[in-house]
């Protein structure tokens, strides 16, 4: 579900109110998908540590009805532990959450069985005492596992008629005995089921109140995202824009100085564009600039930083270059965009858009500033127009201990 929507349906849900448990379909299934896991895993502690404890009830069993303790260890460490701990290993792997609960509902359910069955078998005076004791596997199920509320609903009201069962039909108990341990039993019930329902009310709503924050947070992080992206990119053909340049250049000559590397920069300007754009206009223009600017895209490497500097002019920042394999970048570069064919009627009738490019490379050095580069390759390309334009002029290697450099350049087209 896209966050809109999750979104509308959390608010819509926080404005229905806390006493509604189930929320709508979407809702449920993201709130079940994030809890699940951390549910399983709490609740298969919950239901370890209760077996430890109907197991200590052996010490009770054992001083309280020794008749019956034979019986008693058999049923709690015969039955309920092999009963139970698969269903704790099963919710520890993984089931639906239908089967979660039913399946620890169960538990709860068998525990209340196992219980009655000892107490009825028992003769000794007072064993019906312990019917007042059944209260507490009510309270695991309702509270200690808080199972759904629905669920624990459903399995007090199964305990409560199991152990009515029992305890109408054991002779030895008193009426009066019978009523209170009753009246005691559906107390407690009544009372846990309180408890779980505010349990539940309340995971619910902080569920929603976290969530809600969560696909808020999403957007805001979204949002500065493509704000970060857009404040460094040209709206026009995508490319890096002069903002972006400004910040790399100096990351990029620090690297290449502290690792000895040459850095290349290559200053791309379209031939005779005012002229392009008197003849067919300034939309016409942009277009242009777009096929240019993908053309030189294309034709550069993932490293390289192709950027519009401004204007009809762009610039290729090209890492570890040494100077044979910048200058047939490049020449690539203005070869491709010609190879557009795209017609500069402005110029003449078989005149097509072309580039002039400049190109510098240098071992940038700690006596060395950045702009130092950016110089060289802008002579270099002032010198491919004054040769006629079309042409790709390289800055003549550098002495880069004195800074030194002179525009000797290399026709390396007509
Ligand atoms: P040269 O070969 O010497 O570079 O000549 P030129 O005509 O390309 O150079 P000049 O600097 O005289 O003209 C650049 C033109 O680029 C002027 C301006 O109209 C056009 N231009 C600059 N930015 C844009 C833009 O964003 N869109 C369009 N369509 N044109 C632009
Ligand atoms: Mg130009
Ligand atoms: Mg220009």
């Amino acid at each position: 579900m896209i966050n809109d929507t999750l979104l509308t349906a959390v608010e819509d849900e926080l404005r229905r109110g806390p006493w509604r448990l189930r929320f709508a379909d979407e809702v449920e299934a993201r709130f079940e998908e994030d809890t699940q896991h951390q549910r399983s895993r709490s609740m298969v502690v919950a239901g370890l540590i209760s077996a430890i404890i109907y197991c200590l009830f052996l010490i009770n069993d054992h001083s309280f009805r020794p008749d019956t303790f034979t019986t008693a260890l058999t049923l709690r460490v015969g039955v309920m532990l092999p009963f139970g701990l698969p269903i704790l290993w099963w919710v520890y792997r993984g089931v639906s959450p239908a089967q979660r609960e039913t399946l620890m509902a169960s538990t709860v359910i068998v525990a209340t069985v196992i219980s009655c069955l000892i107490f009825a078998e028992s003769t000794v005076p007072y064993s019906y005492l312990d019917v007042f004791s059944f209260g507490l596997i009510l309270l695991v199920g309702n509270i200690v596992y808080s199972l759904r509320f629905n669920y624990a609903c459903v399995s007090s009201a199964i305990c409560i008629f199991i152990i009515l069962l029992f305890v109408l039909s054991y002779d030895p108990m008193p009426p009066e005995a019978k009523r209170l341990a009753i009246f005691t039993i559906i107390a407690q019930a009544l009372f846990t089921l309180v408890a779980n329902y505010r349990f539940e009310q309340s995971e619910r709503t902080s569920y929603l109140h976290v969530l809600k924050e969560k696909i808020r947070a999403g957007y805001y992080l979204k949002d500065n995202q493509e704000l970060s992206r857009m404040s460094v990119t040209d709206p026009l053909t995508n490319l890096a824009n002069r903002r972006q340049f400004d910040t790399v250049f100096p990351v990029r000559w620090q690297e290449a100085t502290d690792k000895g590397l040459c850095l290349g920069l290559v200053v791309i300007d379209i031939d005779h564009f005012k002229a392009y754009n008197d003849y067919y206009g300034h939309p016409q223009g942009d277009e242009c600039l777009r096929q240019v600017a993908t053309a030189m895209q294309a034709n550069s490497r993932d490293a390289d930083l192709v950027v519009r500097f401004g204007g009809e002019e762009f610039v290729v920042l090209i890492a570890n270059a040494s100077p044979e394999a910048a200058k047939p970048a490049a020449e690539r570069i203005r070869h491709n965009v010609e190879a557009l064919e795209i017609p500069n009627h402005g110029v003449s009738a078989q005149s097509v858009v072309t580039v002039s490019v400049g190109v510098a490379v240098l071992y940038p050095k700690v006596s060395l500033a950045p702009a130092e580069l950016l110089s060289q390759a802008d002579e270099a390309l002032y010198e491919a127009k004054r040769q006629g334009r079309n042409r790709v002029w390289v800055a003549s290697a550098i002495d880069s201990s004195s800074g030194d450099s002179a525009i000797d350049g290399l026709s390396v087209s007509a």
